[in-house]
């Protein structure tokens, strides 16, 4: 469908849990207070959202958390949201940790369209440090398996306070021969984290050290902007929701683990779909409205936002 802005809304991001893994330190580290079981949504009801959503035209589904793959049956809920009428692609992100070579054959028969990891530094103290687990080893085989078995996988990396140029290198020494898409993520200024001009010192470095190509065709379904490296089998992307706000061209709703419809990262406001999932036709209703309402742009720039990153999934 399209908003009052004449942008088309298609693609859903869904939180299953505000349970994680992790605790990484950009995310939401000193709140960490989690929900009840009973206020999250069962996979039914996500389910019968999903249905409305594609009735509406939202057709492509990123599940994410919290951490995903913590919730008990996710990996049914991915083959339900798969098999639904009229869904295109559903992808998942996650910090990858669970994800064990038996898991990954699992979501290829599932039929999953993309693993994103959340990977932000190849050196494993700092890995612990960022995340709170030592545990970079296990999510590195786990990525390296789903590429061996054809999966499309994407690493995305937060360039936080921590992340320096010694960074970048070893991850494109260590992802350039691999068929995975490797994306820069710019810090969002949520909760205690402040504004961060590294992503731009992330891109001069590319431009500096390599002959690249803009890559203009979409990849994907985010707002990732890519080029293609000479002599790289990945490619690189940069997601920028500050330097290059893309707002004009957002195509996303989110849904949170508690059945709050968010319209807009940066916006405190979210609509409580709960109340109207035993009855299609005022969801439905419900839905088209709010969507229909989404706001132009985020504020970002100007002021902080109210968004809790494990509640809603980035
Ligand atoms: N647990 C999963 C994971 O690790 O990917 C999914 C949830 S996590 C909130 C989703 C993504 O949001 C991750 O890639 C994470 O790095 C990113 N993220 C969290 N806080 C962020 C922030 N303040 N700015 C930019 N990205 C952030």
């Amino acid at each position: 469908m399209k908003d009052r802005y004449n942008r088309t809304i298609d693609y859903m991001r869904i939180s299953i849990t505000d349970r994680c893994n992790y605790h990484c330190v950009y995310c939401n580290p000193d709140k960490f207070k989690f929900l009840s079981h009973n206020d999250i949504l069962r996979y039914e009801e996500i389910l019968d959202i999903c249905k409305v959503a594609v009735k509406l035209g939202i057709v492509n589904f990123k599940v994410t958390g919290g951490e995903p793959t913590v919730r008990k049956g996710y990996l049914s809920f991915l083959r339900q949201l798969k098999q639904l009428d009229g869904v295109k692609q559903v992808t998942l992100t996650t910090n990858g940790l669970l994800l064990d070579p038996h898991t990954m054959e699992e979501l290829k028969d599932i039929g999953i369209d993309g693993i994103n990891f959340s990977i932000d530094t190849l050196e494993s103290k700092k890995y612990a440090l960022i995340c709170g687990k030592d545990t970079l080893d296990t999510v590195l085989n786990n990525l390296l398996y789903g590429v061996s078995i054809g999966l499309n996988i994407k690493i995305n990396v937060v360039v936080g306070p921590l992340f320096t140029i010694n960074d970048l290198e070893s991850m494109i020494y260590f992802f350039k021969g691999l068929p995975v898409s490797l994306r820069f993520i710019e810090l969002m200024p949520l909760g205690s984290n402040k504004r961060e001009n590294k992503i731009e010192e992330v891109q001069s470095y590319f431009t500096s050290q390599y002959d690249i190509e803009e890559i203009t065709e979409k990849l994907g379904n985010g707002p990732a902007h890519y080029i293609r490296v000479k002599g790289m089998k990945c490619v690189i992307g940069f997601i920028e929701a500050l330097h290059h706000k893309y707002c004009h061209e957002c195509n996303r709703v989110r849904l949170s683990s508690t059945g709050q419809l968010k319209l807009c990262l940066f916006h405190k406001n979210s609509i409580d779909l709960k109340p109207y999932i035993d009855d299609e036709e005022k969801l439905e209703e419900v839905m088209r409205e709010s969507i229909y309402m989404k706001p132009e742009q985020h504020h970002f720039e100007d002021e902080q936002s109210g968004t809790v990153m494990n509640q809603i999934g980035g």
